[in-house]
């Protein structure tokens, strides 16, 4: 799931400077699970820019994902008198979300969210960071615990010196990534696998920007 917060309320009203009519869309996906962009959050960023002079011209949550251009496409149809009456877009979802949305209208579209990673959810209060988009996921090599987004040196053959009690020397609070490793291993029989070096990481596999498509065979190298 991507992680987002919401932005201070302030800087939301400093990017709306000169706009006086806003249409809200919140993502009913991963902001909503969050907590940052769902229904409550998007009519209560309503409520709160009509207290501070806006006139909100109306709000919508998306069913499926924002960064969906195919349904958020149809949902601005859906609401195109309320979406035309604003001079300004306001967008409760991640990055992706808010540039799909801009991708879609002709009036300036600006993030209520900052964004911030891709996570576990281990609870509606609790995620943590799982994976950092690599590019070549290693995850059968390290028992499906990822050293690149757990690890803070991102080492690939841990772990370092600095470990103590299980504990990562940058954040004593954190588990080390290659203890937590080591023990997976050691529970499922593997540990054979620990002693295996790896490679340096080929980090050309992590492309920005990142572009697929699934039609074009031989951009997938199976031309
Ligand atoms: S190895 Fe790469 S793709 Fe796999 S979980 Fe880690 S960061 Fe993500
Ligand atoms: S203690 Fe473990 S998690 Fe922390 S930097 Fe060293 S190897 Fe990485």
């Amino acid at each position: 799931m991507i992680i987002t917060e919401q932005k201070e309320f302030d800087e939301i009203l400093r990017s709306l400077k000169g706009h006086e009519r806003v249409f809200l869309l919140g993502c009913g996906i991963c902001a909503a699970t969050w907590s940052t962009g769902g229904e409550k959050e998007t009519r209560e960023m309503a409520a709160r820019l009509a207290e501070a002079g806006k006139d909100c011209t109306g709000w919508i949550v998306t069913e499926e994902a924002t960064c969906d251009v195919r349904t958020t496409r149809r949902l601005l149809k859906r609401n195109k008198e309320q979406v035309g009456l604003a001079d300004v877009l306001l967008v409760l979802a991640c990055g992706a979300g808010v540039q799909t949305v801009a991708s879609l209208v002709d009036v300036p579209v600006y993030p209520a969210l900052n964004t911030l990673f891709l996570a576990r959810l281990q609870n509606l209060s609790v995620c943590d960071e799982r994976c950092r988009l690599c590019g070549e996921c290693i995850l059968a090599e390290t028992a499906a615990i990822c050293p690149v987004a757990l690890c803070p040196k991102g080492l690939m053959n841990g772990p370092c010196g600095g470990y103590e009690d299980g504990k990562c020397e940058v954040d004593r609070e954190r588990d080390c990534a290659w203890v937590a490793i080591y023990e997976r291993m050691e529970t499922l029989g593997q540990l054979e696998q620990f002693t295996v070096i790896h490679e340096p990481k080929d980090w050309s596999k992590m492309r920005h920007p990142g572009f697929i498509n699934k039609r074009d065979k031989k951009a997938l190298g199976r031309g």
